[in-house]
Parts: structure tokens; C-alpha cells; sequence
């Protein structure tokens, strides 16, 4: 008999103490999450129903044991009310079954009243040989029971259809498959005091393995969710280590080990604390660099994604302006060349206007095509053997006229090493150095424009040089960047786009080659380079 008890106080204290802890451990973690609020209820009320259960087998007073009694009751619906909502925010599925929350809740006031104020529930308590005072149903203790049985099972199924339909990640999958185990062997624990209350002389002999769940279903908790291993156990060990310096403590045999000991734990607390705050915060550390890694990565595709849709609408826009601007352009060429008869003075300026922008937009819808064509990894390329001085030489002959007309010279010096050759895709060739002869143009109000063509160590450069606003030196690289123009270019009311050196970039890059831009400072002209490797190759 005496054994007996001692087992069942030793079960009950042990669990109250077990759940205290582990209440105040998951909100000492993190008391806003939902699941650790309503764990940290379960486990603190179920404290409370140890401790009461304990001082009623306990007590020699029937007033005592009559309070202890219901209050075990109390405390019992508010613990597992609890553990079914816990079991919702655990899976997710709140939400959906929140009227069933109301319901429990409701149902469960509805029996604490009636347990409060009625003797339906509870009767009362008679003495029994091992406990002190055993409980007493009434008439309604079965709704007592099947009140909390069906939560506790419902709690429970939930945790078991999440495991089972497949919808929920690995390691909370984990947690929840722990939790459902555990919560399960725990309440065979708990549940099994029911039977003396129903009349069975049966001792709740399981209680054992209520004292010990919270403390595993924690550990799931804990462990899978919120904080790694690393951090768990160095807590969990310096714990074990404070109580067994405590303990020793409390033992210690003369005046000097009482002094040693208490040093030594006195060390060992801060340093234990020190140790778990280390560990925490590099714990909390990773898990937010984590975050913000999965973050970026997450932006970056939608990025990604965004680009190609601007790429792609881009590409259909640019189509769409094509062939409307082309007749515009023709039939404004005709006109001026007298097609549709000879052309009246006035209308002679307009014509050439329209003209000359209806040109000006194709290169834009030309650069936005190229854009897209280079964005999408669809610029194709015919490499050729060519001579990169002829190339020169039909850019400059075609622009002259313009330049001339800003009242512009282009001056050509070729150092004599040719033949210039090189391969090249002509026609994006000529493209990237009409495009800097035109920049050129331009940026240069007065002065003169000199193209220079070397060939030295197999490499052939063609430099632009022009006396025209200059770069500064801050936006030598910039320009060559999407829709980047430097501020001058701005100032100087030149229109563009900032997308020629991009693409010129590209260009010159697809023919293993190299463009950059040099300048003396603003309004001291500019030259561009353009190098490439010379040589035929392919037996040509
Ligand atoms: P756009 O000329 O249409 O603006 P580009 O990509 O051809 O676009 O040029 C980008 C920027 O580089 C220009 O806006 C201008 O600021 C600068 N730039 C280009 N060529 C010259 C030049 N010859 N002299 C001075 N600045 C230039």
C-alpha cells in the first residue's frame, strides 16, 4: 500500500512539475506563436490537475479533497479544450474548423458551471484504502467523460489526417507525428483516472506515462520546429548540471563542501547562461540569414520572370511599330523625291521632318528589337571574313552627309598595317560603328570627328575620337549600361535612348572583342574603342 502511494505521488508530482517546465520552456522560446500559447495552457493546466489530484489522494481534510476534486475537473476540461485547439494551430487547420473551437469551448464552460454549482458531474468524494479520497461521479459524469474523450480523440485525429494526406512538409510532418504519439500515450496516462471516478476500482496504475509526455512532446515541439538540436541540448545539459550542483548543494556534508559546492554552482550559472545565450543567438542568426537567402531567392525569380514578360512585351510592341513606321518612312522618302509629283516649297521642311523622325523612331524600334532579341538569347550571328577598313569606309561615307550637315568634318587615319581582316557578322559590325560615328555626331557641336584604325599584336581597333561634350569619369562604364545616359547628354538636349552603347556592349562582345570609352573630362571630347581579334580563319 505504502509503496503504492508513493508511486502515484511521486507520478503526479513528477508530471506537474514536468508540465510547468515545459510550459514556460516553449513560451520562454516563443510566446507568439498560437501553438506554443495553447501548449504552454495544456501543460500548465494540466499541471494544475496533478497537483490537485495529488492533494486530494493526499489529504486527511474532506473540505480539502472536495475542492481538489472539482477543481482536477476544472482544471482537466481546460487542459484538454486546450490540447484541441493546440492540435488546430499545430496542423494549420484553425481556420477551418473554428466553429468546432467555439463548440468545445462553449460545451466546456457549460460543464465547469455544472461542476461549479451542481452535484450532476461530481458528487462528492468517499475515502479508499490506497488514496486518502476517491472522487465520486453523478449522474452526468459520463457527459464528463465523453466530453473529453472525444476532444482529446479529435485532437488527435487531426494531428493523424495531416501525417496521412501528404499536404504538410517533412520536418513538420515530424513534429506533428511525435506530438500525435506522444499526446497519445500521454492521455492513456491521464485518462486512466477516469475509472475510479465511474465507480471501477481500478488505480490510474498508467499515470506514469502522463508525467513524462509533456516533457518528450516538447522536446518535439521544440526541437523540430522552432530551435535546432545544438541549441536544445546545451540547454537541456545545463540544466541537468545546475540541478545536480544544486543538488549536491543541498547534500553537502560539512562547511567546506557546503562552500565549494555553492562557488561552483555560483560559476556555473552564469557561465550556463552565457553559454545558452551564445549558442541561441548564432542559432537565430543562421535561421534568419536562411530566411533571408530563401527571400532573395524567391525575389530574384519573380525578377527573373518579370524581365522576360517586359522582354517578351517589349519584342511584341517593337513588332507591332515595324511595318506602320516603314510606310511611313517610304512614302515620306517618295514624297521628297518627287514620286507624287514635284513638291511645293512649303510643304518641302514638313516632308523632311517627317522624314527624319519616322528614321529616328525605326532606330529606336530597331534598339528596343535588338534588346529583346539579346535578352532572350536569340541574336543570331553570321561571322564572316571581312575587312574591317571597308566596313569603316561605307559607315563613314554614309554619314558623312549628316555630319556635314551640323557642319561637322570626319577625318580618317589608318595606321597602314592592313589588310584589316577580321571575322565579323558584317551587318552587326557596321551597326556598333555607325553607332558610335552617329554618337559622335551627336554629343560634338563643333570641331571634328577622326576615326582611327590600328592593327597591332592580332588585335584591330577602330578608336572614334570626336572634340565634343566629353564623359566624366564616374560615367566612363555607366554608359554602357541599359537605358543609361550621362547627364551631359541631357544637358546637351540630345535625344536617345541610352540603349546603342548597350547593345553595341553585346555586340562587340559576341566577337570575343572589347568596347570601352576614354575622355579627358567633360567638354573635352571623347574617343570609343572598339578591338577586336584580327584574322582569317576557316581557310578563308
Ligand atoms: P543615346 O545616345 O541614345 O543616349 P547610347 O547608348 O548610344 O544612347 O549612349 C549612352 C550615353 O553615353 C549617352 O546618353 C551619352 O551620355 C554618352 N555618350 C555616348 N557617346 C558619347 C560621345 N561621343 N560623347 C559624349 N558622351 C557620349
Amino acid at each position: 500500500m505504502k509503496a503504492l502511494i508513493v508511486y502515484f505521488n511521486i507520478s503526479f508530482a513528477i508530471g506537474a512539475l514536468v508540465s510547468l517546465l515545459s510550459g514556460a520552456y516553449v513560451l520562454y522560446h516563443n510566446a507568439k506563436q498560437k501553438v506554443n500559447q495553447f501548449w504552454a495552457i495544456v501543460t500548465i493546466f494540466g499541471s494544475f490537475w496533478g497537483l490537485s489530484y495529488l492533494a486530494m489522494i493526499n489529504t486527511s481534510s474532506n473540505e480539502i479533497a472536495f475542492i481538489a476534486n472539482r477543481s482536477l475537473h476544472i482544471f482537466a476540461i481546460i487542459t484538454l479544450a486546450s490540447f484541441f485547439i493546440f492540435a488546430l494551430y499545430l496542423t494549420n487547420q484553425f481556420l477551418f474548423h473554428k466553429k468546432a473551437a467555439y463548440l468545445v469551448v462553449f460545451l466546456g464552460v457549460l460543464l465547469i458551471t455544472l461542476i461549479s454549482f451542481t452535484d450532476l458531474i461530481l458528487q462528492g468524494t468517499i475515502s479508499g484504502d490506497v488514496f486518502s479520497h476517491i472522487p465520486v461521479g453523478g449522474n452526468l459524469f459520463w457527459l464528463f467523460s465523453s466530453y473529453l474523450i472525444s476532444i482529446t480523440f479529435a485532437g488527435c485525429y487531426f494531428m493523424y489526417s495531416k501525417v496521412h494526406d501528404g499536404s504538410t512538409a517533412k520536418h513538420h510532418l515530424n513534429q506533428i507525428r511525435y506530438v500525435l504519439l506522444f499526446s497519445a500515450v500521454g492521455w492513456i496516462g491521464g485518462g486512466s483516472t477516469l475509472l475510479l471516478t465511474h465507480g471501477i476500482d481500478i488505480l490510474p496504475y498508467p499515470i506514469i506515462l502522463w508525467a513524462f509526455y509533456p516533457f518528450f512532446a516538447t522536446y518535439a515541439i521544440v526541437k523540430l520546429n522552432l530551435f535546432n538540436t545544438k541549441a536544445v541540448t546545451a540547454e537541456i545539459l545545463t540544466a541537468f548540471l545546475w540541478v545536480f550542483l544544486a543538488v549536491r548543494l543541498i547534500l553537502s556534508s560539512s562547511t567546506a563542501d557546503l562552500i565549494i559546492n555553492g562557488v561552483v554552482l555560483a560559476l556555473m550559472i552564469p557561465a550556463g547562461i552565457l553559454l545558452i545565450r551564445g549558442i541561441t543567438k548564432e542559432v537565430k542568426a543562421r535561421e534568419k540569414a536562411e530566411e533571408l537567402t530563401k527571400e532573395l531567392q524567391e525575389a530574384n525569380q519573380e525578377l527573373k520572370y518579370m524581365d522576360k514578360q517586359k522582354s517578351k512585351m517589349l519584342s511584341i510592341a517593337s513588332h507591332q511599330f515595324r511595318s506602320p513606321l516603314t510606310s511611313i518612312e517610304g512614302y515620306a522618302s517618295m514624297m521628297k523625291e518627287g514620286t507624287y509629283g514635284e513638291v511645293p516649297e512649303h510643304l518641302e521642311k514638313p516632308i523632311n521632318r517627317i522624314f527624319k523622325s519616322s528614321k529616328q523612331l525605326s532606330h529606336i524600334v530597331d534598339d528596343f528589337l535588338n534588346i529583346s532579341r539579346i535578352e532572350q538569347d536569340r541574336m543570331e550571328y553570321d561571322f564572316k571574313t571581312a575587312n574591317i577598313q571597308e566596313i569603316v569606309e561605307n559607315v563613314i561615307e554614309e554619314i558623312t552627309p549628316t555630319a556635314h550637315d551640323k557642319g561637322l568634318e570626319i577625318e580618317k587615319t589608318f595606321d597602314g598595317n592592313g589588310p584589316y581582316k577580321a571575322r565579323v557578322d558584317v551587318d552587326k559590325f557596321t551597326q556598333v560603328i555607325t553607332n558610335l560615328i552617329d554618337n559622335a555626331i551627336k554629343y560634338t557641336q563643333e570641331g571634328k570627328i577622326i576615326v582611327h584604325l590600328t592593327h597591332e599584336d592580332d588585335t584591330i581597333t577602330v578608336a572614334v575620337e570626336d572634340s565634343g561634350i566629353g564623359i566624366d569619369p564616374e560615367d566612363k562604364d555607366k554608359i554602357f549600361e541599359q537605358f543609361s545616359r550621362a547627364d551631359e547628354a541631357e544637358d546637351a538636349d540630345v535625344v536617345g535612348s541610352g540603349l546603342g552603347l548597350y547593345i553595341a556592349k553585346q555586340i562587340v562582345q559576341a566577337h570575343d572583342g572589347e568596347i570601352w570609352a576614354t575622355s579627358p573630362g567633360k567638354g573635352k571630347g571623347s574617343t570609343f574603342h572598339v578591338k577586336i581579334p584580327a584574322g582569317i580563319s576557316d581557310g578563308e
